[in-house]
């Protein structure tokens, strides 16, 4: 195991914008989470340095509250926070029909089929102790796929299941499925070659849009969740043991 590094160190190089919370720029607005405040200092630091206003909340229950009355274009999410978990933070999100991507921070791997879980609706993770320049890497990469594909994609039907690029929507057996974004995408992307094999490394950078390859559990379980919600049709979505996820021609 790595030794954590030492954040204390960026204590004396401040971010540029004054005052507790930057304004909302170009990028947009990314509300920060986190009660370890070097921690939160430094993504302030760096996602402030990548162009975006930063909020930074301390407490659970605020950064609820700040995620409802601030809209940001993406949310940074600590887990074990005061008065609120960051997992019920994107509960309540999602039960509001906010859809805003989500990065968890977790200390522990073992938390990381539950946040990206079917109820917590969670988009992408990154474990401590991580690198901020990864975190950001991670935020723009959510936000490029969030701005969606690009127009005039025909709709693609493989067996029971239609998708239309177009109108981001998926039907099964003619009956409308919701999906989140990530798993709209996913299932977007093995539906465009179906036969075609691809490993969870090329899954991983063409649909989250990064190569980690300590990260190909995220995509493991965003296809469990998708198959979960295919049901009968789960089967359009083939594991090939050793290598990937192909679709079903
Ligand atoms: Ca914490």
């Amino acid at each position: 195991m790595r030794a954590r590094p030492h954040p204390n160190i960026l204590r004396t190089s401040r971010p540029r914008r004054s005052g507790q919370n930057g304004p909302v720029t170009d990028k947009g607005l990314v509300l920060v989470v986190e009660d370890e405040r070097p921690i939160a200092d430094l993504l302030r630091l760096y996602l402030t340095r990548d162009g975006f206003g930063v909020q930074v909340e301390h407490d659970g229950a605020a950064g609820l509250a700040a995620a409802r009355r601030m809209r940001p274009v993406a949310c940074v999410l600590d887990i074990a926070l005061p008065s609120l978990e960051g997992t019920e933070i994107c509960r309540r999100l999602r039960e509001d029909g906010d859809w805003t991507p989500v990065v968890f921070l977790t200390a522990r791997d073992d938390e990381v089929d539950r946040v990206l879980g079917l109820e917590l609706g969670g988009d992408d993770y990154l474990t401590k102790p991580f690198s901020p320049r990864e975190l950001v890497a991670r935020v723009r990469a959510l936000l490029r796929r969030a701005a969606g594909p690009g127009d005039g994609e025909r709709v693609r039907t493989v067996g029971p299941v239609s998708l239309d690029p177009a109108r981001r929507s998926v039907t099964v057996a003619g009956r409308d499925l919701t999906l989140t974004p990530t798993e709209f995408d996913l299932l977007a992307h093995l539906l465009r070659r179906p036969g075609r094999v691809f490993t969870r490394e090329e899954l991983l950078a063409t649909v989250w849009g990064y190569a980690s390859p300590a990260g190909t559990r995220t995509v493991d379980v965003h296809v469990a969740q998708l198959r979960g919600k295919l049901g009968d049709a789960a089967g359009v979505i083939r594991t090939v043991r050793g290598v990937g996820y192909t679709a079903n021609a």
